[in-house]
C-alpha cells in the first residue's frame, strides 16, 4: 500500500505533481525536499510558507527534508543568522533529516566547474562587470559574445586554477558558462558561475577566494543531496533552464525537478530580508525580534503559536499566481488557535471602578471559574470576588450605541463566572467624566439565570483589592499602508 492511499485527494498543484510522480515511480518512489535559506537575516512569515511546504511535503509522503544553508555570499552572512534559522525551523515544529551548507560542497563545485571547462562549456572572462552587463543585450536584442569566449580549454583551466590560487585581484576575472548569447532567456546568456571575492567566510574561513554563484550552486547542491523536488518561488521560473542545463552537462547523482510556486505577500508588512534588515539597522524597529516584525522571532515574542502559523500556511494554499494575502487571515488563524488552546484569565486594561452597594463590606468569595469554557479537562481556578471591582471602561455606556449588550444605566449585565449586577447610579467628576458606578447584585444569580429576565451581556472584571498590576503590551500592525513594499521609502510608513 502506498503511503498516499489514506490521504485526502491532493488539494494543490504540488501535491498533485508529487502524487503523480509517486504513482509513476519517477524518482524511484522517493520524495526528498530541502529548505534552502541564505543565512543573511532572520526567517519571516514568507519563509514559513516554504518551510511548511518543504517539510510538510516530506512528512506527508514519508520522505526526507534537509535544511541547507545557501552560504555563497559571505559578506552578508553570519553564524548568528544560522543559529536563529535553526531555532525558528524547530520552533515551527519541524526537524531536518540532514543539515548541509552549500559551502560543504565548495570543493565538489570547483571540480564540476573544471569539468565544464574541460568540456568546452565554461570560460574565464576578463571583461569587467560593466562590460559583461553591456554585452548581455536586452529582452529584444541578443547579447554580444565576449572576446574571451574563444579562449582555449587549456588556457581556461590554467586561469581558473590561478583564480583559485589567489593570483588575481577581486573582479579581475570571472568564470562563465558557455551557453548562448542569443538566447531569448537572458539567464542563459553565458551566466557568471564563479567570481573572485576576498572575503572571510564564516565556515570556510580564508580557504577560498573564489565563490560560486547561486544558480550554479543551487542545482548542484540539490543533486548532491538526492533532492527529488526542488520547490522554489516563482521568480526562479526563468532560471529553470539554467538549473537544468548545468545538471544536463555534468554527471550528477540525480536530476531534481524544480517546481515554482507563488511567494507569500502579506498586507501591512514586508517579506524581504533586505528591507527587514534595513528596518533593524536603521533602528525603525527594536530588532529582528521586535514583536511587530513579521519574523518568526517577532511573531513568537508577540505570543503567536507555531500551530497558528502552520494553519495559516495551509489555509493560504499554493498557486502559481502572485497575490496579496490580507493580514486578517493571519490574525484569524492566531485567534482560532488561542481560542482553542489558551487558558483564560481576566485582566482589565482601562479600569472603571464599580461598587456593589448591597454586597457585605468585608466579604470575599472564592469563585471557581473554568480555565477554558469548552475544555473542562483544563480545570478550574479560584477568582476572588468582593464589594469593589474593576471593569473595562468600554463595557459601560451611558448612551449605548444600537445593539449594545453590556452595562448601561439602569441595565443588567453578568459578571463573567459571577453574579448579575444592575447599574443604579453613575458617579461623575467635575468635568462630567464617569469615575465610578454604583451597582447592586442579585445573590440568586451565581451560576444561574435570574428568573423572568434575560441578561444578554457578559463582561470581565477583577476584584480591586486583589488585582495585581501587570504590564500589557499591545502590538498593532507595523505599517500604515497595506503594501509598503511598493513604496520607495517604505520605512517612512512604519507606524510610530
Ligand atoms: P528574501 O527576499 O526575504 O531575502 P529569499 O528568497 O532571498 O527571500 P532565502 O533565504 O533565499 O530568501 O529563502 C529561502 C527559501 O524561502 C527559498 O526557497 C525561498 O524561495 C523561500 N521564500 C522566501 N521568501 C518567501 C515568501 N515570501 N514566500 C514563500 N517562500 C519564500
Ligand atoms: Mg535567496
Amino acid at each position: 500500500m502506498s503511503t498516499n492511499e489514506n490521504l485526502p485527494a491532493p488539494n494543490n498543484f504540488i501535491r498533485q505533481i508529487i502524487a503523480n510522480d509517486l504513482k509513476s515511480n519517477k524518482h524511484n518512489g522517493k520524495v526528498a525536499t530541502r529548505f534552502p535559506p541564505e543565512p543573511n537575516g532572520y526567517l519571516h512569515i514568507g519563509h514559513a510558507k516554504s518551510i511548511c511546504l518543504n517539510f510538510g511535503t516530506a512528512l506527508e509522503n514519508n520522505g526526507t527534508c534537509n535544511l541547507r544553508f545557501d552560504d555563497t555570499n559571505p559578506e552578508k552572512e553570519s553564524v548568528e543568522y544560522m543559529e536563529s534559522i535553526k531555532r525558528d525551523v524547530q520552533w515551527l515544529g519541524f526537524q531536518w533529516d540532514a543539515l548541509w551548507h552549500a559551502s560543504d560542497y565548495f570543493e565538489q563545485l570547483y571540480q564540476y566547474a573544471v569539468q565544464l571547462i574541460e568540456q568546452g562549456l565554461a570560460y574565464v572572462d576578463s571583461s569587467t562587470p560593466e562590460q559583461i552587463r553591456a554585452m548581455r543585450g536586452t529582452l529584444t536584442e541578443p547579447g554580444i559574445e565576449s572576446p574571451d569566449r574563444s579562449r582555449s580549454i587549456a588556457e581556461n583551466l590554467a586561469l581558473f586554477q590561478r583564480m583559485r590560487a589567489g593570483e588575481f585581484a577581486d573582479g579581475q576575472y570571472v568564470l562563465r558558462a558557455k551557453i548562448d548569447m542569443a538566447s531569448p532567456n537572458i539567464n542563459m546568456r553565458d551566466p557568471t558561475i564563479y567570481r573572485i571575492r576576498r572575503v572571510h567566510h564564516h565556515r570556510t574561513g580564508d580557504a577560498w577566494c573564489i565563490y560560486p554563484m547561486y544558480d550554479y550552486t543551487h542545482c548542484l547542491s540539490d543533486a548532491l543531496e538526492g533532492i527529488t523536488h526542488s520547490l522554489c518561488t516563482l521568480e526562479f521560473e526563468d532560471h529553470r533552464p539554467l538549473y537544468d542545463w548545468v545538471l544536463e552537462q555534468l554527471q550528477t547523482p540525480c536530476h531534481p525537478q524544480q517546481i515554482e510556486f507563488a511567494r507569500l505577500q502579506l498586507e501591512y508588512t514586508i517579506v524581504s530580508k533586505r528591507k527587514l534588515n534595513q528596518l533593524v539597522t536603521e533602528k525603525h524597529v527594536r530588532g529582528w525580534d521586535d514583536p511587530r516584525m513579521p519574523t518568526l522571532a517577532g511573531l513568537r515574542r508577540a505570543g503567536v503559536t507555531p500551530k497558528a502559523i502552520r494553519d495559516f500556511c495551509e489555509r493560504i494554499g499554493l498557486t502559481k499566481q502572485n497575490s496579496w494575502i490580507e493580514m486578517g487571515v493571519l490574525e484569524y488563524c492566531i485567534r482560532e488557535d488561542l481560542n482553542e488552546n489558551a487558558l483564560r484569565v481576566m485582566a482589565v486594561l482601562a479600569p472603571l471602578r464599580v461598587v456593589i452597594t448591597n454586597y457585605p463590606d468585608d466579604k470575599v468569595e472564592s469563585l471557581e471559574l473554568s480555565n477554558h469554557p469548552q475544555r473542562p479537562e483544563l480545570g478550574k481556578r479560584s477568582v476572588p470576588f468582593s464589594k469593589v471591582i474593576l471593569i473595562e471602561q468600554d463595557d459601560f455606556a451611558e448612551v449605548p450605541p444600537p445593539k449594545y449588550k453590556r452595562l448601561v444605566p439602569g441595565g443588567e449585565v453578568r459578571l463573567r463566572g459571577s453574579y448579575v449586577v444592575r447599574c443604579d447610579e453613575v458617579i461623575k467628576d467635575a468635568d462630567g467624566n464617569v469615575v465610578e458606578l454604583r451597582c447592586s447584585y442579585d445573590p440568586d444569580t451565581l451560576g444561574k439565570n435570574p428568573e423572568g429576565r434575560k441578561v444578554k451581556g457578559v463582561i470581565h472584571w477583577v476584584s480591586e483589592q486583589h488585582a495585581l498590576p501587570a504590564e500589557v503590551r499591545l502590538y498593532g500592525r507595523l505599517f500604515t499602508v497595506p503594501q509598503p513594499d511598493n513604496e520607495e521609502n517604505f520605512f517612512k510608513r512604519v507606524k510610530s
